[in-house]
């Protein structure tokens, strides 16, 4: 078996493989690309793809989040180290996005990206009503979550439920049922934004936040924040009284440590039925302390 594959057994490897590869040289100009790139970002055959500036203009007219793209673009050239994020695209493909530098003594630093289409193992995630992850997506994140903690910043474990949601059902029907859950759903990744932080339809009208921060008071503050926000949306509720609006209950324990999963998500529920108790339209927290 011979060592040095020869150069038209080269390309029809590289044209085969599943993902889409682009090197860049220290000039950032293009060096290389494959087919498989080419279809992936949709690149005519004809496109001048030398021309650095064209292809990044066709690239980024692509993608929802243009400017992260380049920010991490930009970050990826100042280190020689690996790195992996996600990239959404307009058309609501995802890709992973890989980046290693490659040391040549021909093309001096060069960058090799990797690109791959996780749409479907993505969609296999996320819940079809309220587009935030389900409950699978949760059972699999979940106890890594819990036990990557460390004294370096708060965790927080929210659990949110819309109140006396079977009476808005019985009141307003099933299908204004399904709109108040997006619009709460909305409200709930619009304030988990943040990288890292992630929201899950943990089932029926209850969400699970998976949040973390360096300052405890300002997560609680953030927290807090979306029971407001769901207040003003003003969703009439006639059946929540005093109210008369949709409201949330919320749960909430800040931690520093790993914990065991079982008995951090048995506290989040306690802090939760609390919030219920005290009438609802509230939040109840605790701190576990090492
Ligand atoms: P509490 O304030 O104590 O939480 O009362 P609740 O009525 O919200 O709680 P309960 O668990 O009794 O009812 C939850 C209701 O959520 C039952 C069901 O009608 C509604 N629900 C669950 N999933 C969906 C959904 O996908 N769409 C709609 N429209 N309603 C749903
Ligand atoms: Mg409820
Ligand atoms: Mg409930």
């Amino acid at each position: 078996m011979p060592n040095n594959l020869s150069h038209p057994l080269l390309t029809l490897l590289l044209d085969s493989l599943p993902d889409g590869l682009l090197v860049i040289g220290e000039d950032r100009k293009v060096l290389y690309l494959n087919q498989r790139f080419r279809e992936m970002w949709h690149v005519p055959n004809d496109f001048p793809v030398r021309d650095d500036r064209a292809l990044i203009t066709l690239v980024l007219s692509q993608l929802k989040d243009p400017d992260h793209f380049i920010e991490v673009v930009e970050r990826a050239y100042q280190t020689e180290k690996h790195f992996i994020d996600e990239l959404e695209f307009i058309d609501g493909r995802v890709f992973s996005r890989r980046s290693a530098s490659l040391n040549s003594d021909i093309h001096g630093r060069a960058r090799i990206w990797i690109f791959t289409d996780i749409t479907a193992l993505k969609e296999a995630d996320i819940d079809v009503l309220t587009d935030v992850y389900n409950r699978r997506c949760f059972e699999n994140n979940y106890t890594n979550w819990v036990a990557s903690a460390n004294e370096r910043h708060w965790s927080a474990l929210v659990m949110v439920d819309i109140d006396h949601f079977k009476p808005y059902n019985d009141n307003y029907g099933h299908l204004a049922g399904d709109e108040a859950l997006r619009k709460v759903s909305a409200v709930l990744k619009e304030q988990v934004k943040r990288y890292d932080d992630q929201v899950y339809r943990y089932g029926g009208e209850e969400f699970v936040l998976l949040l973390s921060g360096h300052d405890r008071t300002a997560l609680l503050k953030h927290v807090e924040e979306i029971r407001l926000k769901v207040l003003a949306l003003g969703i009439p509720h006639e059946e929540n009284p005093p109210y008369a609006m949709l409201t949330l209950s919320i749960g909430c324990i800040f931690f520093q440590q790993p914990h065991d999963p079982f008995a951090l998500f048995h506290e989040v529920d306690k802090q939760l039925y609390k919030a219920k108790e005290q009438g609802r339209n509230c939040l109840m927290e605790s701190t576990l302390l090492p």
